[in-house]
């Protein structure tokens, strides 16, 4: 089991977009309502990393 957790810093964002890393999840754990920072379902996340890597601002981080 993976030990870490995907953790969103809010004020890492700007808030002012669609988030590009909720069309990334492969698992669709993200999500986003309007242009808010987008939360992740901690029991749908896999851990995979792949939105930390999408997100310019580094605003999703695995810790
Ligand atoms: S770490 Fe992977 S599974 Fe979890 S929210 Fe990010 S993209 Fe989705």
């Amino acid at each position: 089991m993976n030990p870490k957790t995907l953790k969103v810093i809010t004020e890492n964002c700007p808030q002012n977009h669609f988030c590009p890393s909720v069309l990334v999840c492969p698992v669709e754990a993200l999500k986003q309502e309007r242009y808010k920072a987008p939360t992740v379902d901690p029991e749908i996340c896999i851990q995979c990393g792949k939105c930390t890597n999408f997100c310019p601002r580094k605003a999703l981080v695995l810790v």
